[in-house]
């Protein structure tokens, strides 16, 4: 196992283990289970990425580098074509179904 990326938040975490798995790297997410009630920042800890094999390190990197980079030109909220749902501009598939941005 190796440490691949320290995320902002759980659903950050969620994407990517989710976009990395439909590029068959098998991840896990640890770090996340202190998250205390809603507001109580002291408890809140940042989710890491792992990656279960080491092998896959490198090409797991290089998707988040792209899905990070993708991030960064547009950060307006969009909109699902499959579900509706509103998603913020930082992530390129749905947080609801799990459809990539259109
Ligand atoms: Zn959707």
């Amino acid at each position: 196992m190796r440490k691949l990326y320290e995320c902002r938040d759980r659903l950050q975490a969620q994407i990517l283990h989710d976009a990395l798995a439909s590029q068959h790297i098998e991840t896990i997410i640890l770090g996340d289970y202190l998250t205390g009630a809603a507001g109580e920042l002291s408890a809140i800890q940042f989710p890491v990425i792992w990656v279960v094999k080491s092998d896959d390190y490198y090409r797991a990197r290089q998707l988040i580098n792209q899905h990070l980079e993708g991030s960064e030109n547009n950060n307006e909220i969009w909109c699902c074509q499959h579900c509706g749902e509103e998603v913020e501009g930082a992530f390129q598939i749905c947080w609801n179904c799990l459809s990539p941005r259109n």
